[in-house]
């Protein structure tokens, strides 16, 4: 006799499906990488320069320039704005540690400031109140891919503080027509292979108007040396290879594409998620033209609902549990209580699963988890 069948499991569903969007680029990352191993130009050279000059052109900005990584492009943004020891740098308390990190490793002294209910982006009013003699600048970092109030804080910071966006979650982003990443003095973004515009490893890049900046920042970048063997100043070794390059100009090319599946996926989110009691849904500010890096809920009892969809195969996430201050690395910095939106909203937020390729039925049974976690 046969055993009885059990119906066959819905295939997970992951946070973020990197495979998908690699199947789309596959053949000319293939094509990109050829060129690049026939050349042997590894590190810098034609794939990256041509990269830094189609993503300036499309982020609006004169001169992009390709780093290792995200974190590295804000540490050596803040050092090219000439922020070091002795300086303070504002950054609100929920992001991702590396903002934190790269004023730090600067060696400047880390300002937490809270952030605004409903968005979770940088309370520009606590930011410019935090301001002193001694603050050199301000990073308001575009979270979830929503760009934050740039242009009123700029218009209300006195001269002496620049502001140095970043952009790792905001690739392609508008606020009232103004670019994410082209807003402020500078900006730093990451193309994690997880980010809206992702590598195959780890790279990033700086953005600014500025030739002088970009030039400080390449000279930083390169070990401190203007020409080989001159080194004028202590650098680093962060520099954006070839082979991330080229996977980069393939993707840059569906980016646009790549964030309307965003929008629509997560208009779908909203409309599947209306009738839900229980679930808050992302807030978009007027003007604003999110990217959706992420799309990120709040809900009550958060971790139970959390550990209920990843039991049934729903790769939701929290980004991030822990605001910069109640973390090891930067405790010093305050207690619990000191940045109330900050610490309340990391305890309910949500990240569910959002990538261009994600379909309505998957859709469906996210919103259909979530309904029974509930
Ligand atoms: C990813 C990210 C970074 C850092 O980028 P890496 O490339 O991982 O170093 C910085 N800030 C934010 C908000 C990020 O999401």
């Amino acid at each position: 006799m046969a055993a009885p069948t059990t119906p066959v499991p819905h295939a997970p569903i992951p946070l973020v499906d990197l495979a998908a969007q690699h199947a789309e680029v596959a053949a000319e990352v293939a094509e990109g990488w050829e060129k690049v191993l026939a050349r042997t130009a590894f590190v810098g050279g034609p794939a990256v320069a041509e990269f830094e000059a189609d993503y300036a052109a499309y982020s609006g900005v004169d001169h992009v320039v390709g780093v290792a990584n995200g974190t590295d492009a804000l540490e050596l943004a803040l050092r090219a704005l000439g922020v070091g020891p002795g300086d303070e740098c504002i950054v609100p308390a929920n992001t991702f540690i590396a903002t934190a990190e790269a004023v730090a490793r600067a060696g400047a002294e880390v300002v937490l400031v809270d952030c605004e209910p409903g968005t979770a982006l940088i309370d520009v009013d606590a930011a410019l109140a935090a301001v002193t003699d001694r603050t050199r600048a301000v990073m308001p970092v575009h979270l979830y891919g929503q760009v934050a109030d740039v242009a009123r804080l700029k218009a209300g910071l006195p001269d002496h503080v620049a502001i140095c966006e970043d952009a790792a979650q905001s690739q392609g982003a508008r606020r009232d027509g103004l670019q994410a990443g082209a807003i402020g003095d500078i900006a730093g973004t990451s193309f994690y292979p997880g980010k809206n515009l992702g590598a195959y490893g780890d790279a990033g890049a700086v953005l600014t108007g500025s030739a002088e900046l970009a030039d400080r920042v390449r000279l930083l970048g390169a070990h401190g040396s203007p020409r080989k063997y001159e080194h004028t100043v202590v650098g680093v070794n962060s520099r954006l290879d070839a082979l991330q390059a080229s996977v980069l100009s393939a993707k840059l090319r569906r980016l646009d594409a790549w964030n309307t599946l965003r929008r629509e996926a997560a208009a779908r989110y909203d409309a599947l998620l209306a009738d839900l009691p229980g679930v808050t849904t992302p807030t978009v500010t007027p003007g604003n033209e999110p990217v959706w890096h992420l799309y990120v809920i709040e809900v009550d009892r958060r971790d139970e609902v959390l550990a209920h969809l990843n039991a049934h195969g729903v790769g939701a996430g929290i980004h991030y549990p822990t605001p910069v201050h109640l973390t090891g690395a930067f405790g010093h910095l305050g207690k619990t209580g000191d940045f109330p939106v900050a610490e309340a909203t990391a305890e309910r937020i949500l990240s569910l699963p959002l990538y261009p390729q994600l379909t309505e039925e998957q859709q469906q049974r996210v919103v259909d988890t979530l309904r029974t976690a509930l």
